[in-house]
This record gives structure tokens, sequence and C-alpha cells, in this order.
């Protein structure tokens, strides 16, 4: 089981993705043989939208200080 950081999102964990799934942040494609992050996106019309990113481009943005 993935390990929770602490990111600030309470819903945010850190996990391998499925297959097809692109990174939030870059809009590249993320490896389903590397960890990424998960986190579900609370929109306010609407139900949550699962969105993953790479690792690195959370630690470029300051989530993983
Ligand atoms: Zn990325």
């Amino acid at each position: 089981m993935a390990r929770t950081r602490e990111t600030g999102h309470p819903y945010e964990y850190v996990t391998y993705p499925p297959k097809g799934q692109t990174c939030g942040m870059c809009r590249k494609p993320i490896r389903t043989d590397k960890i990424c992050r998960r986190g579900d996106i609370e929109r306010a019309s609407g139900s949550p939208v699962v969105v993953y990113w790479h690792t690195d481009c959370v630690a470029r943005a300051g989530g993983a200080k």
C-alpha cells in the first residue's frame, strides 16, 4: 500500500497510475511502472475528479517541501 504524505491535500497519496494517464501539470504520459501522485479534485458543481501527477512535477511545484 502506498504511503500517504503530508501535502496539504487530504485526498492525495502516492500510487502507481492506471494505463493511459497523463500528468495534470506537464500533460505528458505517466509510466505505469513509476509511482505518481494521485489526487481527488473536488469540483463545486460535480463529483470529484481523479488527477495524476509526476512526483517530480509535484516537487517542482513545491508540494514536496
Ligand atoms: Zn508531469
